[in-house]
Order: C-alpha cells, then structure tokens, then sequence
C-alpha cells in the first residue's frame, strides 16, 4: 500500500528520516513540515510546506485533506507545543503517530553541569559578573534581561530583527561550531565563565558540551519537561 507521511520536522534528524524514506520507499508520499521559524531552511528531501496549522484541529484537518497516513513527529526535544498537538491531531484524524525524540544528553566525567527545570531557574543560578555563553534560540532569552550584572555572549543562527533586550551582550551569528576546539576557541575568545543551554541532545550541538567539559566550565543545564 502507498502511503502518505508527514514529517513534523525542523531537526536535521527529522531531514535525514524524509531521505530515508524517500530512498527506501519511492512510491510513497514524504511530506515534511516545517514552522517557517528559520529564514533559510536547509533543503529537505520530498515535499515541503511551511508554517502552523493553526492548532491540533487545524492539523488533524490538514491530515484528513492530504490522506496522511503517518504523522512521525521528529521535532526538537523541546518543541512541546507542536508535540502535544501532534498527539491530540493524530487521535482525531484517526491517523497513527510515531515520536522521534532525540535522547538527553547524559552527564560524562568531567562535566560540571548545574541542572535546573527552567530558563529562570538558569538565569537565577548564574553568579554575579560571570561571563556566559547563552546558547539559546532569540525567543528564550528575555527572561536574563534582568542580570544587568552578567555579560552575556548571545549565538545566534539568524541576526535578530530587533536590538536584543539584554544589558551587557556580544552577538556570535551563526551555527554551533562542529568541533570541540571550534568550540573551545570561542569560549576563551570571550573570556566565557559559564554555559547556559536546554539539554536538546543530539550532535549537532554537543560540541560545546565537550569544550566546556575540556576547560573545566560550568554549565547551567535547562533539563526537559514531561510533556
Ligand atoms: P512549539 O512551541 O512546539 O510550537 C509552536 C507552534 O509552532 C505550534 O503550535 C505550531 O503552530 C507551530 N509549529 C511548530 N513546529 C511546527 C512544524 N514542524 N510544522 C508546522 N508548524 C509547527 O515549537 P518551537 O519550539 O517554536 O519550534 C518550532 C520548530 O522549530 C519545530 O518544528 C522544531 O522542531 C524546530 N526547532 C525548535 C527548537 C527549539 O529549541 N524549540 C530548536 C531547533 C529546531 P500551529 O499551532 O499553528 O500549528
């Protein structure tokens, strides 16, 4: 039988499963969907379509209309919003779902995390005249606009369309460096103290993990939610 599978994607891990399948299984119909957050996409395997779909009605609607049958939700670890509306579409389409959910990183030897539940929590556990990398998407990083007494190293895939709300901050544009020594080579350009991050898992971001671990830097760790 051929079928029809939409892809929620947005994860290199969500690009590499459309190619499988598409190498694997050539009859069928690989969709996948992205939120449109990131200006230039890398390109993906198959079909894609861009933006919400306005709630898990709206998805479960767009489910019934394209004939899907398979939602495989491959979103980042911390896309919870998404992943619940995929869950409650996929019971109302009556269409089965798969998760694809990247593992946590787990703490190595050597590694000096502090681990807390929120981004609040992070940013209420950093010390005083630090200098932190804040490893985290343009829409996580309001809630340290209150550490005036912080300096705050900000990387970013995108610039940011509007000055940061951030006191005391220096810009890095661009991807997570592939390497430790990449990595590490920023820290001590920056002067860096500490690391704030999510535990996204995954090896696309776990260069910095391993260059803080070779420095001897703390690293204030979001964990995940249930959700
Ligand atoms: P989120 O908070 O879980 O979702 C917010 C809304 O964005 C959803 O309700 C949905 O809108 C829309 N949306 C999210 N993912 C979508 C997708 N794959 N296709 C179509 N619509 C989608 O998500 P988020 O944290 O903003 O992340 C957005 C996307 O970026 C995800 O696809 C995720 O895989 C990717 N990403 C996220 C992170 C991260 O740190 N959160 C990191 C790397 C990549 P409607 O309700 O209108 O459908």
């Amino acid at each position: 039988m051929t079928e029809t599978i939409l892809i929620l994607g947005g994860t290199k891990e969500a690009a590499a499963l459309a190619a499988d399948l598409i190498r694997d299984h050539p009859d069928w119909r690989v969709v996948t969907s992205l939120a449109g957050r990131t200006r230039e996409p890398k390109p993906v395997a198959g079909e894609v379509r861009i933006g919400g779909f306005g709630g898990a009605e709206g998805l479960a609607d767009y489910m019934r209309a394209q004939h899907v049958t398979r939602l495989i939700d491959a979103t980042h670890p911390f896309a919870t919003t998404i992943s619940q509306n995929a869950k409650r579409a996929a019971q109302q389409a009556g269409v089965r779902l798969e998760t694809r959910m990247r593992p946590p990183w787990r703490r190595e030897p050597g590694d000096k995390w502090i681990e807390v539940a929120s981004l609040e929590e992070a940013r209420d556990a950093i010390p005083a005249g630090s200098r932190v990398l804040l490893a985290l998407g343009r829409q996580h990083i309001a809630p340290f606009a209150d550490r005036p007494d912080v300096h705050f190293v900000v990387r970013m895939v995108d610039p940011p369309e509007t000055p940061l709300a951030l006191p005391d901050h220096d810009l890095v544009i661009g991807l997570p460096g592939a390497v430790a020594k990449e990595e590490a080579a920023l820290l001590i350009k920056h002067r860096v103290t500490h690391i704030v991050c999510r535990n996204s898992g995954g090896s696309g971001a776990y260069a910095k993990i391993e260059a803080a671990r070779a420095l001897g830097l703390p690293v204030i760790m979001v964990n995940r939610q249930e959700t």
